[in-house]
C-alpha cells in the first residue's frame, strides 16, 4: 500500500452507521446566525407519558449574539418528529443551512 491509500484511508467518511442522530438546524431570531445541533436519538430524548411517545428539550446557543433558543421536539414511538416549536429562533432546512453557511 502505497502513501496516497494511506491518506486516502484516513479521509473515509465516519461510519454510516449513524442513524440514531438527529440534525437540527435553526437560525437566531436576533441576528439571524445559523446553527446546526446534533440529537442524539438514543439518549437525549425522554419518555414522554402524557403524550406518548418521546420528548426532547434543547438549549442552544448561537456563537453570535449568544442568543439562548430553547426547542421542544416531540417524536411518535418510532422517532418520528411529530412536532417543534423553539423559542427565539426559528427552524430551517439542511439546504438553508448550508445556503447561509456557504455564502459568506
Ligand atoms: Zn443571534
Amino acid at each position: 500500500m502505497g502513501f496516497l491509500d494511506r491518506i486516502r484511508s484516513s479521509f473515509t467518511p465516519q461510519a454510516a452507521g449513524d442513524s440514531n442522530a438527529l440534525w437540527l438546524y435553526v437560525r437566531c431570531a436576533r441576528c439571524g446566525a445559523p446553527l446546526a445541533v446534533r440529537v442524539d436519538l438514543r439518549n437525549e430524548p425522554s419518555v414522554d407519558y402524557d403524550n406518548g411517545g418521546y420528548v426532547l428539550h434543547k438549549e442552544m446557543m448561537d456563537s453570535k449574539c449568544f442568543t439562548l433558543m430553547r426547542a421542544v421536539v416531540r417524536f411518535d414511538d418510532q422517532h418520528n418528529v411529530t412536532e417543534r416549536k423553539i423559542d427565539k429562533g426559528e427552524f430551517i432546512t439542511k439546504e438553508e443551512y448550508e445556503k447561509i453557511t456557504n455564502g459568506k
